[in-house]
């Protein structure tokens, strides 16, 4: 199974190759495969990253095509909205976020600080409605290998900061993780993968370079990096071996708070923005937000997570809970409830209503039986799955209770892609 539609290039315009998906035409950057018109290839985050000979995506192709229309029409179905005359405050700035309206600030802060369930209702399906305006029914699945749990920051609520010394800590050779990336690529089907560690930096930018050509070199596929801030000359090498997206959060927008919660040689606010500014010039795919529910944390700090976040110029909004690890100062933090998270999704929609929003894993850790679904259908349009082996995937606790913790990743992925395809959601790349 593939989280990734071949598409045919009907059109180039320049270095960019408009791709045909039963129809609907999506961009993508001629980059990396040298594509021509008539070429069938995969695009992940607007850039192609792997031809496929016609006479292997002809049966992908008709296995999806009655699937892809069948798909549409769920997701029309689900995310259908009937309009009414709006009947207060509440709902006249839904009408106005619905007609596609940039919203005030003191709007969106009044969606932040609703908590009347039918409203909250509202609030959700009307983020749903225009994510699928947008961009349909596409919905980007990445797999995410965590290769590392060693720190040298120590942030006071993350289980694998420098002081936590009951973790065992573990760290996969470049070879289990070029091995793990390609098998990913070759045997699961995925087409864009991030790889993850803690700020560990006995990894070396020689180190990171080499894993990110020899992957390269093996399979097709879009790699996203998340090493937290290593020098901007590591992030250009990493750049120029073939890395093309970057997931670093700035954890949050209120420096009071960031100070307080982040600790280490590295925990600093404004080379953290700084470097995500310089990465956005080099041409990286940003993927970017903050954590929800920090002590003190206010609306107007999470309104102004989402501003910056979109001010990034991020492709990807990246918004969880905070879930204190118990072994950190914070671990008596009280947790936020799911709501508060979806809100933060469904006005991101709203303010930035053409990007990728994910469903962070630590939403997913709130309700682990719905929050996957509840996150799609408040606005959000991006998954990850957990591809690291199993024998490291228990040490990378950042927190406690993930879901996807003991579960075997083809499991994992057998019931994504039925959560994907009762939703109506199709693996297609959202283009740029
Ligand atoms: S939050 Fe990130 S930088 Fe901070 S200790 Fe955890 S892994 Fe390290």
């Amino acid at each position: 199974m593939c989280y990734a539609i071949p598409g045919k290039i009907v059109e180039l315009k320049g270095k960019i190759a408009v791709i045909d998906y039963f129809g609907e035409h999506k961009n993508a950057l001629n980059e990396f495969v040298n594509a021509q018109v008539g070429d069938y290839v995969y695009a992940q985050g607007g850039i192609l990253v792997d031809k496929i000979d016609e006479d292997d995506a002809i049966p992908i192709l008709s296995f999806w095509k009655d699937r892809f229309a069948e798909l549409k029409k769920i997701d029309n179905k689900i995310s259908k909205i009937e309009t009414s005359k709006p009947k207060n405050e509440f709902e006249e700035i839904i009408q106005k976020a619905q007609q596609g309206n940039l919203l005030q600030k003191q709007e969106a802060l009044t969606l932040l600080k609703t908590n009347e369930p039918e409203k909250l209702k509202l609030l959700y399906k009307t983020a749903n409605s225009l994510r699928q305006k947008n961009l349909e029914n596409a919905c980007c699945v990445h797999g995410i290998i965590e290769f590392s749990n060693y720190c040298r920051n120590n942030c006071t609520y993350c289980g694998i900061r420098s002081d936590n010394k009951e973790l065992k800590r573990y760290k996969m050779s470049p070879d289990e993780i070029v091995e793990a990336a390609v098998h990913a690529v070759k045997e699961l089907g995925f087409k864009a993968l991030v790889l993850q560690s803690g700020e560990d930096t006995s990894y070396t930018t020689k180190d990171l370079v080499a894993i990110i050509k020899k992957i390269k070199q093996q399979c097709g596929v879009l790699l996203s990096m998340s090493v937290g801030q290593r020098s901007q000359n590591c992030y250009k090498e990493m750049y120029d071996a073939g890395a093309r997206g970057v997931l670093l959060r700035f954890e949050t927008s209120n420096q009071e708070l960031y100070k307080k919660f982040h600790k280490g040689p590295k925990a600093n606010f404004q080379e953290r923005i700084d470097l995500l500014k310089y990465l956005n010039k080099l041409g990286y795919i940003i993927a970017t937000g903050s954590i929800i529910g920090f002590p003190n944390q206010t609306e107007e700090d999470i309104l102004n997570d989402i501003l910056l976040t979109k001010s990034l110029n991020a492709e990807m909004y990246s918004f969880g809970p905070l879930i204190p690890h118990p072994q950190t100062p914070l671990k008596n933090t009280e947790l936020s409830d799911i709501d508060t998270i979806l809100k933060v999704l469904a006005v991101s929609r709203f303010i930035d209503p053409n990007s990728k929003i994910l469903v962070t894993t630590a939403l997913e850790t709130l309700d682990k039986d719905s929050g996957k679904q509840r996150g799609l259908l408040a606005g959000a349009n991006s998954l990850m799955i957990n591809v690291t082996p199993s024998r490291f995937r228990k040490q990378y606790t950042l927190y406690p209770g993930r879901p996807d913790r003991d579960k075997e990743i083809t499991k994992n992925i057998e019931e994504t892609l039925k959560l994907l395809y009762s939703l109506g959601r199709a693996p297609t790349d959202l283009g740029i």
